[in-house]
């Protein structure tokens, strides 16, 4: 029997993996994986790290199974093709991707197929609802979610998940790069103890996580999900699923059978499912507008008159050190865990891109770097929603107020108090506006403003006008 090549990219699972199941089923079965960087935007740290330890988990699960994974390193075609001349096998089949870079390596891969006559089979399993698939009665794309939603949950049926159990190796093994060899981790100072302190990559560890979210966090889903401080809150699968060790459709099945058992959590189960499927309006959105990642959808936006040239703002930004509380304690637990909790995500982009008028791919590009959920749809997506640029957005004039949104959705300081310490002294009153606070409150708490704590780095009240300004330069 001829042995098939099964190549993982953003699909590092066992379960619910179509081209796997398909692959098993002929005989045979090759697990490749190929680390090119020559299609499109290299990943950024954070999501390299995530990446070698999801590999070791991948690579651990695939022995486990029979077969194990080989890795290579390079041109993605080149590596094919030498491992369909080593093994002799006729086909390669993989997940079909929608991002652009995965998306380029497929098309070469078909070309360079239809050459070589190299059955090159693709399988779904990235996104709940492909997006070819999702289109308006005037079958155009959709650029609003909630009609978007509707669509998708009127189509919404999916088959049973199947889990491979068993794989039959290849008689003679190919040769395969020790995982180290791809470079993968920093070299020098080791700054990820925090990443491993906050985070397990890996399939089982998604599936542990999706199950203890459905059985404690989900309750609350839609009243807590807000709120940052508050744990669980909510279900922290996102670099789960940016690695696709975990698939939208058995998030779905689960939350589904949740629900089934304990009809009390729908409500927030269907909450948790919309949000879900967010995800997949980014990967639609990606499709349909492939240049999203570069420019606005809206092409107004073009013209905005953003901040031009080096800034100490945006270094201030990164750092968490703008003298907002929300802002300082979201940007040091993305730097220190590399994610953040959604709500903080739009305030801080929402400081960076109107009260800094920081153009939104710098924060995309620091979101990048340093997230291990970094997302080629969804954090392009939604740094465009928030500057307003981008589908569905939020209308450029709403600026979020942090101190106002540190009071509500942090009240008791939990959050901020747990990334900045330096406030952990400060009655709540003054917690999310320590600027105001009398002399002899900040002294007995400790606070030195502009010393052991920034003042603010912007005045709102002009930062909200030249932002309204810039805003009406573009309108006019
Ligand atoms: C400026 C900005 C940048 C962002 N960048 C990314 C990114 O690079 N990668 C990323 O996965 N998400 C991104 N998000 C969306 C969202 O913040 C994260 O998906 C969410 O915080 C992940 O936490 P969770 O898994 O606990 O989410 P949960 O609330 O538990 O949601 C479950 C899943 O649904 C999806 N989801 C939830 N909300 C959204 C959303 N608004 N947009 C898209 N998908 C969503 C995620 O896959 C998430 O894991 C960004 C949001 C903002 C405002």
């Amino acid at each position: 029997m001829s042995p098939t090549l099964v190549l993982f990219h953003t699909n590092l699972r066992v379960g619910d993996n179509p081209a796997l199941t398909a692959a098993a089923e002929l005989g045979p079965v090759v697990p490749i994986f190929v680390l090119d960087e020559g299609f499109g935007r290299p990943i950024g740290n954070a999501s390299r790290w995530w990446l070698h330890r999801s590999l070791q988990s991948l690579a651990k699960s695939l022995k486990g199974l029979g077969a194990p994974l080989i890795l290579r390193q390079g041109d993605l075609i080149d590596a094919v093709k030498e491992l369909v001349e080593e093994t002799g096998a006729p086909r390669v089949f993989l997940q079909h991707g929608y991002d652009p870079s995965v998306q380029k390596g497929e098309a070469a891969l078909h070309d360079w197929g239809v050459k070589s006559d190299v059955e090159i089979k693709r399988f779904a399993g990235q996104v709940l609802f492909p997006p070819e698939t999702i289109r308006t009665q005037q079958d155009k794309p959709y650029t609003v979610f909630s009609p978007f939603w509707r669509t998708c949950l009127k189509q919404a049926s999916f088959g049973p998940l199947v889990r491979c159990t068993a794989l039959v190796p290849v008689a003679k093994q190919p040769g395969s790069l020790d995982l180290d060899a791809l470079n993968l981790l920093p070299n020098g100072f080791d700054w990820t103890p925090g990443l491993s302190d906050a985070f397990t990559p890996g399939e089982a560890h998604a599936l542990e996580t999706l199950d203890a979210y459905l059985d404690d966090g989900l309750r609350s889903y839609k009243e807590m999900r807000d709120h940052p401080g508050h744990s669980p809150g909510t279900s922290k699968l996102s670099a789960h699923l940016r690695f696709g060790e975990i698939s939208p459709r058995t998030i779905w099945h689960r939350t589904q059978d949740a629900m089934a058992r304990n009809p009390d959590l729908a409500r927030d189960g269907e909450w948790f499912l919309r949000e879900l499927g967010w995800r997949d309006f980014s990967y639609n959105l990606l499709h349909h507008f492939p240049s999203l990642p570069e420019k606005p959808l809206r092409p107004a936006f073009d013209d905005f008159p953003w901040t031009e040239g080096p800034s100490t703002d945006l270094a201030a930004w990164q750092k968490g050190l703008t003298g907002f509380p929300i802002v300082d304690a979201g940007m040091r637990q993305l730097w220190q865990t590399g994610w953040m909790h959604n709500r903080v995500r739009m305030i801080v982009a929402s400081f960076l891109v109107k009260e800094l008028l920081i153009h939104w791919r710098e924060g995309e590009a620091w979101f990048w770097d340093t997230l291990v959920d970094a997302d080629p749809a969804s954090n392009t997506a939604s740094w465009q929603w928030v500057a307003g640029c981008g589908a569905d957005a939020a209308p450029y004039f709403r600026i979020f107020n942090p101190v106002l949104q540190g009071e509500k959705f942090d009240a008791d300081g939990a959050y901020v108090t747990r990334f900045v310490p330096e406030l952990a002294e400060l009655p709540k009153k003054y917690l999310h506006k320590p600027w105001e606070a009398p002399a002899d409150i900040l002294a007995e708490a400790g606070l030195r403003l502009g010393e052991n704590y920034p003042r603010p780095i912007v005045d709102r009240k002009q930062a909200r006008t030249r932002a309204l300004e810039a805003f009406q330069s573009i309108k006019a």
